[in-house]
């Protein structure tokens, strides 16, 4: 029964003035205000823990109203004020490396679960200071949940919502050729990464189980689609995982796979895991990767790590907060390292 332009306030003051409480919405009829504080919570998600560390990194642990629980990420670096969010509570994908998926997906963040990440982290900022990044690469697969990441970032970018550039938001993928192309033909110029982690669909296949259907042509095909309809580069993920995919054979094929795009390879050494068993190649052979890949004309960067005295990396507070359950490794055992291990003669190799 109330006139339509209070939304406006409401979104106003939950989305740029920090508001808790209906109660501080001055500009609401008094009413209005009793009856809201009465009736809702303003946020629907109740942080759990609240991690910070030494580099400014923050991470919050949220209970979901139906006990799920997910995890977001604030990372300060030089003037940049970017968010990790998650767009699914578990993740369906089941990449052996990842912490996300050890337990299958639960299910996908509805658009305010997603929106509300954003508001929680902004509002660990100092007044004066606002979130000016999106990364989608918390917990989730987001392209297997666009119907409801796509009004989130809406909003997210809207002048009248939190006001981003869609420049400064980034979506990462593992690649899921249809929805590529989906989101490219949203009509915003989004950051697109998606994560490559191996030059070949054998090696892919192992360590991301849905390349088996999907494939790597696919995956470059609709990646090419995007730069040719949104003009900007996408970036390709590369995770390192020692023995497995850091040799100097898999960089020069890395080379030839992406060698003619517009593209940056971002390499990203292993967050180790506690109870998975890959580890992270040693500062030298990562030297060698990169160089390899570089002498190729590939632009390349390496991830920096933030936040590891939090378990900042995707999925890992959640699972240290969950100690009853056992990580399941039977499924994923061809895949260690020790299976696999070619070190001693490709450390002779040249690129
Ligand atoms: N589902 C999306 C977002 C995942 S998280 C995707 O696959 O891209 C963002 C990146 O972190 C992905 O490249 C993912 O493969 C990588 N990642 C997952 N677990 C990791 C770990 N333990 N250490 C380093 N990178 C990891």
């Amino acid at each position: 029964g109330w006139p339509p332009w209070h939304v406006k306030q409401i979104r106003r003051w939950l989305l740029r003035r920090r508001a808790d409480r209906f109660a501080v919405m001055t500009d609401l009829p008094r009413q209005l205000r009793l009856q809201l504080e009465a009736e809702w919570p303003v946020f629907a998600t109740e942080i759990l823990s609240h991690q910070q560390a030494k580099d400014g990194t923050h991470k919050l642990l949220f209970a979901l109203a139906d006990g799920q629980r997910i995890e977001a990420v604030l990372i300060q670096e030089g003037s940049r004020r970017s968010a990790c969010i998650s767009t699914q509570a578990g993740c369906g994908m089941g990449c052996v490396f990842c912490a996300s998926g050890l337990d299958g997906l639960a299910r996908n963040l509805t658009r305010a679960e997603i929106v509300e990440q954003l508001v929680r982290i902004g509002n660990l900022l100092p007044p004066g200071e606002r979130l000016n990044r999106i990364v989608v690469m918390g917990m989730g697969e987001p392209l297997a949940n666009l119907d409801q990441l796509l009004p989130a970032l809406d909003l997210a970018t809207s002048t009248d919502g939190l006001g981003l550039s869609a420049r400064h938001i980034t979506v990462s993928t593992v690649g899921l050729p249809q929805r590529i192309r989906q989101l490219a033909d949203h009509g915003k110029p989004f950051h697109l990464a998606v994560s490559l982690h191996a030059p070949n669909d054998e090696l892919r296949s192992r360590i991301i189980p849905t390349n088996r259907q999907t494939g790597l042509d696919a995956i470059l095909e609709a990646a090419d689609y995007y730069f040719a309809r949104v003009r900007r580069q996408v970036t390709y993920e590369y995770i390192l995982l020692r023995g497995i995919n850091d040799s100097l054979r898999e960089a020069k094929e890395l080379r030839q796979l992406l060698g003619g795009r517009v593209a940056l390879v971002n390499l990203i050494p292993f967050n180790e895991v506690a109870g998975l068993p890959y580890r992270r190649p040693a500062d030298a052979e990562l030297k060698r990767f990169v160089e390899c890949l570089r002498q190729g004309g590939l632009r390349v960067k390496v991830r920096k790590r933030k936040g590891s005295e939090i378990d900042a990396a995707c999925g890992q507070l959640r699972r240290r907060l969950q100690p009853t359950e056992k990580i399941r490794l039977a499924d994923r055992s061809d895949t260690g390292p020790s299976a696999d291990r070619r070190h001693g003669p490709l450390a002779l190799e040249r690129c």
